[in-house]
């Protein structure tokens, strides 16, 4: 469900998008600034892809909606936005304005967001109050409590990457979130290589590796919720298109 590419390094990027249509996956690249943007477009025609733009919260001090306007115009879905008060500087103010009118953009094209909600959890989840359109919140690490707003919210949810890893090292967030969130609100993501390698604090990994743990974590998944991996990667897949409809 949400992945970033390394934009700029096209020979990777190639890499990936092959071997990410061999193993059958369908994937929603997010783009977090105007350049990835336009770097994405060289990939528009896949089928296999999707493609979200959002000015990232990390960012959110670099650009203005308006030079953002044509990518927010053109994408499938709009995110991530959001905000970060754990690994971004930007004053919460500027973010919180950039995400308003992110917001505000998506709901007038009736677009679905995907959020970053970093340390952020409370203040999005009002922010979020009457938005009238679908939300997805990407690799949620708040508390349990604020959890039950974004269900309240009907939001949908990817498992981050580390999720199987963290519950079986009795992780309640995680296994919370699998316990209550329905099977007909979740998606898995690895949200790229960098991140997969920074949740499994390797200094390292390879593209190869992006199959696997989206298996692991669509398995696990599958486990808990009593069902096949087969028959969850269909009602995933069933999940998006009513995320994008
Ligand atoms: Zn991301």
């Amino acid at each position: 469900m949400h992945a970033h590419i390394n934009a700029f390094l096209k020979p990777q990027a190639d890499e990936e998008l092959r071997l990410r249509k061999q193993s059958g996956l369908v994937t929603c690249f997010s783009s977090g600034t105007p350049e990835e943007w336009r770097f994405m477009q060289a990939y528009k025609e896949r089928p296999e892809l999707l493609f979200s733009f959002g000015l990232h919260p990390w960012y959110a001090d670099r650009y203005t909606t308006q030079e953002c306007r044509t990518a927010l115009e053109q994408c499938d879905i709009v995110g991530e936005i959001g905000m970060d008060s754990v690994w971004c500087r930007v004053s919460l103010q500027r973010q919180q304005k950039m995400l308003e009118q992110q917001l505000q953009l998506a709901a007038d094209q009736k677009k679905p967001v995907i959020l970053h909600t970093k340390g952020q959890e409370e203040r999005i989840a009002d922010l979020m109050q009457g938005f009238p359109e679908k939300i997805c919140v990407h690799w949620y690490s708040g508390s349990e409590k604020t959890l039950k707003r974004y269900m309240a919210l009907d939001c949908y949810f990817t498992l981050g990457p580390d999720t199987a890893q963290l519950c079986k090292a009795g992780g309640l967030l995680q296994r919370q979130m699998l316990t209550e969130i329905p099977q007909d609100r979740l998606f898995v993501e690895t949200d790229g290589i960098g991140a997969v390698a920074w949740a499994m604090q390797k200094e390292h990994m390879e593209l190869t590796q992006i199959p696997a743990v989206l298996m692991e974590n669509l398995t696990y998944a599958a486990n808990q919720k009593g069902q096949t991996p087969e028959t969850l990667a269909k009602q995933m897949q069933a999940n998006l298109d009513a995320f994008l409809s």
